[in-house]
């Protein structure tokens, strides 16, 4: 695997390629980083990978001076995994020392969810993300469902400014007992990684019960909002603090109609210290 650290050198690798899948990464990387890797090795034989841990993207308070960096292991995680190319800016090479020019999403995908409670997140996703295409030239590129909002909004991307490029979802990669897996699961103490269990397991019973109304013709936006409710009370008698608890529409997030069949229930929740994103999509 060649390890590229500047533009120039990421350049000229693209340039020696034909079609090639790109994997963006903030590093401390794990199963789930690793199935984004394998679906891009079945869309283009060269996969490129970058391990960014992107300051703009992170709001004061936040977890960026102790993100875990685990790059050593990482790198070895990749060579494994066949990879043909990692990408390791730093800040000053990505950014350099002018203010950044920041992409700014459309406040419909960003003002809700995850972006309420992180302003200016995901400018600074969209920002990074916009450079790694501008630098990586992929044909390809694998984002995780995990993120869904995060998905969204470089869809919604890459349709708006016209990127050449075709964006694959991977499904969510859990651990055996369901937990979503994530860098920041690290933080959690072995009492939180048992409770936070719950929170696949509520989705599940969530989309259970909007089957189960489906089934018996009694979908309404009430349902919705109730059965919201009702979960999001749940969890916090079990200790969790609830950013968000919602059914949106697959599409573009919005609160469904009932006539909406594509479905996804998001939460977004804190056990002790850390937030921890999980999803569910139905189709009814
Ligand atoms: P991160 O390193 O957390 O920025 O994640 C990099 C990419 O991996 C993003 O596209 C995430 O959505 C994706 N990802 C993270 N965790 C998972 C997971 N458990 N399953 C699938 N994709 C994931």
């Amino acid at each position: 695997m060649k390890v590229l650290h500047s533009i120039e050198e990421v350049r000229q690798w693209r340039a020696e390629q034909d079609e090639i899948a790109f994997v963006p990464t903030m590093g401390n990387l794990h199963a789930g980083h690793l199935s984004l890797v394998e679906t891009a090795k079945e869309h283009s034989s060269k996969v490129i990978v970058s391990i960014f841990v992107n300051p703009l993207q992170f709001g004061e308070g936040e977890d960026l001076e102790s993100y875990p960096r685990t790059l050593t292991a990482d790198i070895e995680k990749l060579t494994d995994a066949g990879v043909s190319a990692l990408f390791l800016p730093t800040p000053e090479i990505l950014y350099g020392s002018d203010a950044p020019f920041i992409v700014t999403p459309p406040a419909a995908l960003i003002d809700d969810l995850c972006g309420k409670d992180r302003p200016g997140h995901f400018e600074g996703v969209a920002t990074v993300v916009a450079k790694f295409f501008n630098i990586v030239e992929p044909t390809y590129a694998c984002l995780g469902k995990k993120d869904y909002q995060q998905l969204k909004v470089i869809e919604a991307m890459v349709r708006a400014l016209n990127f050449d490029i075709t964006i694959i979802p991977v499904d969510i990669e859990r651990s055996e007992r369901g937990l979503a897996l994530s860098s920041r699961n690290g933080y959690l103490s072995e009492n939180e990684a048992t409770q936070a269990l719950i929170l696949s397991q509520t989705l599940q019973m969530m989309k259970a019960q909007i089957i189960e109304a489906a089934c018996n013709r009694m979908l309404t936006t009430a349902f919705y909002h109730n059965l919201e409710q009702e979960m999001s009370l749940l969890l916090q008698d079990q200790g969790f603090s609830v950013d968000y608890l919602t059914i949106r529409d697959q599409k573009i997030l919005k609160i469904p109609t009932v006539e909406e069949r594509k479905l996804v229930i998001l939460v977004a929740a804190n056990v002790g210290k850390t937030r921890l994103l999980d999803n569910l999509e139905l189709s009814l």
